[in-house]
């Protein structure tokens, strides 16, 4: 059994409470305009060209993006900081792209993961099928769940899918009592509209949850040279970062209604 894998991070600090390792997967179901990881979307090994300078001397490589890995290759990867996981409160962080469309690699390392008492958690779009949703329950401590707009008109517009499955799948966690972290890309002129912000806050004070946190992943454009580097055309080239002021107010409206709210993943 192969995963496709374009990245294993060390010592990330946004991915989950604690000092975690984050595994990227490859592939996508969605089409986000911002989206700041453009070499997570395509299932396949994709290939760029890339400029590397030595002295005065500048060439062109190819790189490989994505890699098939195996489970013990994986583990032996996570193994480097276990003794980081504990001390820290923190653990394996299943990311990407979206890992459910790898569900049955992801299900089997988590459960490896589980085994040697590392936390883990899911980072999702939550456009999964229950099927595969429900394969990885049983081996997820922890989600973090991407809310990026109530309004479905919008959402087929910025993301290329409707918000219906996503939602649907997040009420069936909170009903079996998981445990969600929400995450929220603000961006400007996209989701964070009163409107849109005040059906975000209205969904979330009506949900049964016991854990009310959200995090507030800020729009940044950093991403466009990945862009480039993959000859993808970037829409939001214009577009400009989130105003403090702006973000300083979803803040306090989502903290009104009595959730934790951090800026940042
Ligand atoms: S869900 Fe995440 S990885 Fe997928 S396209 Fe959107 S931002 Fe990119």
């Amino acid at each position: 059994m192969k995963g496709l894998i374009f990245d294993i991070k060390r010592y990330s600090i946004n991915d989950g409470p604690g000092i975690r390792t984050t595994v990227f997967f490859k592939g996508c179901p969605l089409n986000c305009l911002w989206c700041h990881n453009p070499e997570s979307r395509l299932h396949e090994i994709e290939h760029v060209r890339r400029v590397r300078n030595l002295g005065e001397n500048s060439f062109e490589v190819e790189e490989e993006i994505g890699r098939w890995y195996t489970i013990p290759e994986v583990i032996r990867e996570l193994e480097k900081d276990s003794l980081f996981y504990e001390e820290s409160g923190g653990g394996i962080t299943f990311s990407g792209g979206e890992p459910l469309v790898q569900a049955g690699f992801v299900t089997v390392l988590a459960s490896e993961c589980q085994k040697r008492g590392w936390n883990t958690a899911l980072d999702t779009c939550g456009y999964a099928s229950r099927k595969s949703l429900q394969q990885v329950e049983p081996y997820t401590d922890l989600y973090l769940y991407d809310l990026k707009g109530m309004n479905n008109t919008d959402h087929m517009m910025h993301t290329g899918v409707d918000n219906s499955l996503i939602l649907d799948n997040l009420l069936y966690l909170l009903q079996q009592g998981r445990r969600v972290i929400f995450r929220f890309p603000v961006i400007p002129g996209m989701n964070d509209s009163e409107n849109n912000l005040l059906d975000l806050m209205h969904f979330l004070v009506n949900i049964k949850t016991s854990h009310r946190e959200i995090h507030l992943l800020p729009y940044h454009n950093i991403q466009k040279s990945k862009y480039e580097r993959l000859g993808i055309n970037y829409k939001l080239n214009d577009l400009q970062a989130v105003a403090p002021e702006s973000l300083k107010m979803i803040k306090a409206g989502l903290e009104s209604i009595g959730y934790t709210v951090k800026t940042g993943g």
